[in-house]
């Protein structure tokens, strides 16, 4: 479980910190950004006021001439009468102006429009277009008028002018036309750029018709080019945006196509547009990499530490996998050899398959190679011919069944032929996934030796509860076989209704014959005298047995009297032509018994119950302890009474307390 968590929770925290990374990294750009637009504010702020303060300048020389009414006045007297003094006056007022303002050419005009006077050389002409219509306008207005920066034929160079209208009281005189190469004075004011940069740039633009018009050069034009003008449908360029009236910082394409971040702002009292401007990529590209590489520290950091823990964990997983397999191969070890001891093997029984997958020691009981797997075949083959059907059927049914198998069985090994007895337990692999395949694994265990010990065993403890119930002297049953014998008899005759017989046998003057010819004498013919009772009895159920001393009693199942009498004087019989000498007998020289016969017949019970002296809660039937002692005690009767009536004979029982059901019956 803690595999499948541990990618996703790792994968979960990665994504974290790419999230928090991320929006650091926003944060941190959208306060660089705002650094940089600051910046670039600031420097286009400065440009903007130096450009204004540059035109600001030049307008106010040319009002301070303007409102001088003696240089008019000189002007005009000039004019009028013209003198080397009054030529060197006019002129000195002029140079002093063009040195010190730094103008590139200064002129005085007449209304006229030509050219009168220059501290330069070639004077002569008239004034362009232009400037002939700023005069007009300078001269109505008695205002310094302004030609916008242009090129033009009558200079080399792109040139700035004013026109500063003279009015010699109410009387216009003139004008002083103030000419600026702005190459020199006013193209470095927007070159300047206070911080290193290899994109940044700032150009005068100027709004003319359907098109913006770049009036100062650009860092990135072949200054021989004509200036550039853009369609005022160029929404994209910051400088088209300027035209169209936007301020401030904004961000678009350039005339490169570059983007770029821009600053617009305007020179007051003119129609120029200041435009700076930087690439993105170099205003924001340094800052970019260095706050990735701030970023991306951190998580080199937290991943190599995450690599170095994943390793590191690995190494541990990997010794512990090691260990472990140390581990298992010992307890296999310790299995094989365990299973060696006690004579198991295990086996998997692949379903599908047909196929037994074995261990070495189960392929040893089997008499195999240790190959390791057996198919079905194999195994059949190895099963004991009598019994293979039946373990066929019962394997089947386990694996059909789902139930587990328990079976014993006989094989004939594989390598030697020899008959070895095996236990097998097996058990059903489980296992929730459908595809896995049906499994019975188990054990298998040589049980040959067992198997003889317990049969050995079984016959001892059948012979030993025989010696149990045998007289060791007789070789006839025992009291105790007897007892057995009638309780077991006597529940029969309950169920079959047939009469249970028995006789009382005594041996007639016995001691005598001990005084006469000793005990083992004695013993001897007593053995004689069993072996004759036995002869005599063959049906099922008969049984003879010493019932102590040298007395005897045969239980005749299935017998009644008349049958029971013919079978005791059979047995007389016996004992008489057994001829054993008995000279110290009265009457008889041989040894001869004397037998009572009792009977009892079931379908003739009185029930006890019925009967006027039975206690409370009496039975139905008498138990079979009341019934062998009756039987015994009316046997024991009719023998007492055959010894009196002179021995050598049999007799029933007639004169002692009859059985619950049985009449006294003679003979
Ligand atoms: P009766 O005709 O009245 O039966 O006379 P009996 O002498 O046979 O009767 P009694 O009961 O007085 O004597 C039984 C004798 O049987 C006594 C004993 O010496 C003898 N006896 C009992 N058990 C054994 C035995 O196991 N071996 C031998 N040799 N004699 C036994
Ligand atoms: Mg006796
Ligand atoms: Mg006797």
């Amino acid at each position: 479980m803690a595999w499948k968590v541990l990618p996703l929770l790792a994968l979960l925290v990665l994504g974290g910190m790419a999230w928090s990374m991320q929006a650091l990294y926003q944060e941190r750009e959208k306060r660089f950004r705002h650094q940089a637009e600051r910046e670039l504010q600031a420097i286009s702020h400065l440009q903007t006021q130096s450009v204004t303060e540059w035109r600001e300048r030049r307008w106010s020389d040319a009002m301070a001439l303007s409102d001088d009414a003696a240089y008019a006045y000189t002007v005009a007297r000039w004019l009028q009468e013209p003198s080397e003094p009054r030529t060197s006056q006019v002129l000195n007022r002029l140079r002093i102006l063009q040195e010190r303002a730094r103008y590139t050419a200064v002129y005085l005009v007449d209304t006229e429009g030509r050219l009168r006077l220059s501290p330069g050389d070639g004077v002569q002409g008239h004034l362009p277009v232009q400037e002939m219509q700023a005069l007009r306008n300078a001269l109505t207005t008695a205002q310094a008028i302004p030609v916008e920066m242009r090129r033009d034929a009558f200079f080399a160079f792109p040139f700035f002018g004013l026109l500063a209208p003279l009015f010699d009281g109410m009387d216009p005189v003139g004008a002083v036309w103030l000419v600026s190469d702005v190459r020199a004075t006013l193209y470095p004011l927007l070159e300047y750029w206070p911080t290193p940069s290899k994109t940044a740039e700032s150009a005068l633009v100027q709004h003319a018709g359907d098109a913006v018009e770049f009036v100062s050069p650009l860092r990135h034009r072949d200054p021989a080019l004509p200036p550039l003008r853009l369609a005022m449908t160029e929404r994209s360029d910051p400088a088209v945006q300027g035209a169209h009236g936007e301020r401030g910082i904004l961000y678009g394409h350039d005339y490169r196509g570059k983007e770029v971040l821009a600053m617009i702002s305007t020179v007051p009292d003119s129609p120029w547009i200041v435009l700076s401007k930087v690439d993105v990529a170099e205003a924001f590209g340094e800052m970019r990499t260095r706050e990735w590489l701030a970023l991306s520290l951190p998580i080199s950091l937290v991943l190599l530490l995450a690599g170095a823990a994943a390793a590191h964990w690995q190494w541990r997983a990997r010794r512990r996998e090691q260990k472990l397999k140390l581990e298992l191969q010992r307890h296999m070890r310790w299995l094989e050899s365990g299973q060696k001891a006690a004579a198991i093997g295990y086996f998997a029984y692949e379903v599908g398959r047909e196929e037994f997958l074995m261990s070495d020691m189960a392929n040893q009981i089997y008499g195999l190679p240790p190959s390791g797997r057996m198919p079905q075949r194999q195994w059949i083959a190895t099963l004991h011919p009598d019994e293979r059907e039946q373990i066929l059927a019962v394997h089947a049914r386990a694996i059909q069944q789902h139930t587990p198998l328990q079976i014993q069985y006989r094989i004939c090994r594989a390598n030697d032929g020899q008959v070895r007895w095996v236990q097998v337990w097996g058990d059903h692999e489980t296992n929730s996934d459908p595809n896995h395949a049906a499994r019975m694994t188990g054990t298998v265990q040589d049980i040959t030796e067992r198997k003889y010990s317990e049969q050995q065993l079984a016959h001892y403890r059948t012979a030993l509860e025989a010696q149990v119930r045998l007289d060791p002297l007789t070789q006839v049953a025992n009291r105790r076989a007897l007892d057995e014998a009638v309780t077991r008899e006597w529940h029969r005759a309950l169920r079959s209704g047939a009469p249970l017989s028995l006789l009382m046998v005594d041996v007639d003057h016995f001691k005598a014959y001990n005084d006469h010819y000793g005990h083992v004498a004695g013993d001897r013919s007593l053995q004689q005298v069993a072996q004759a009772l036995s002869n005599a009895v063959g049906r099922e159920g008969e049984l003879v047995a010493r019932y102590g001393g040298e007395e005897f009693a045969v239980l005749l199942p299935d017998t009644d009297v008349p049958q029971a009498v013919a079978l005791a004087q059979r047995m007389l019989e016996a004992v008489r032509a057994l001829h054993i000498e008995h000279r110290a007998s009265v009457g008889r020289p041989h040894v001869t018994i004397s037998i009572g016969v009792a009977c009892i017949h079931p379908r003739l019970l009185v029930p006890l119950a019925a009967r006027h002296d039975a206690p409370p809660g009496a039975a139905d039937s008498p138990s079979a302890t009341d019934v062998a002692q009756a039987l015994f005690e009316q046997a024991d009767t009719a023998l007492y009474n055959a010894k009196k009536a002179g021995r050598d004979q049999v007799m029933v029982c007639a004169s002692a307390e009859p059985l619950p059901s049985l009449p006294a019956t003679d003979p």
